[in-house]
């Protein structure tokens, strides 16, 4: 499987996204092996404890906290470490797609609560398709990207 692969099949997890805001889906990948697979949802995927409703956007909260949900990497990175144990070299791809499944390209990286995860899990590579392609960022790069976002 290519990188492409890779992302569709994040879409696939994307497409199981129990949140109403946002579907985001992630993958972890060791070798050429998906390891870990997750999606956006509330607490157990219960409905019923979704946030959504709640309009965080103008809220004091993080942009990366204006979410109800588990994030999907959190998810990845946990159903990972329960399959494996060790994820150390591994790969995360994270994408979003809109109603129809179709995959959205992302925007710069922010969420610095996936990536002092990754970073702390020994993720090698964080995975994103922006408009200009897919990048693998070194997990230590994403890290301090999304800690520059925040800056101002
Ligand atoms: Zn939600
Ligand atoms: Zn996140």
């Amino acid at each position: 499987m290519n990188h492409e692969d890779y992302f569709k099949e994040a879409g696939i997890e994307a497409e199981k996204s129990l949140c109403l805001r946002d579907k985001c889906g992630a993958i972890i990948v060791l070798g050429d092996k998906i390891i870990g697979r997750g999606f956006g949802a509330p607490v157990n995927d219960d409905i019923t404890q979704r946030k959504c409703h709640l309009n965080l956007i103008n809220s004091k909260k993080p942009k990366s906290d204006r979410t109800c949900c588990l994030h999907a990497e959190w998810r990845a990175i946990i159903d990972a470490i329960k399959n494996m144990k060790d994820i150390t070299g591994s790969t995360l791809y994270f994408t979003r797609v809109d109603e129809e499944g179709n995959i959205l390209k992302s925007g710069e990286p922010y969420c610095t609560v996936c990536s002092r995860l990754a970073l702390d899990n020994g993720i090698k590579y964080f995975a994103l398709w922006h408009d200009d392609g897919i990048k693998l960022y070194n997990t230590k790069e994403y890290n301090d990207l999304s800690y520059e976002f925040h800056k101002n």
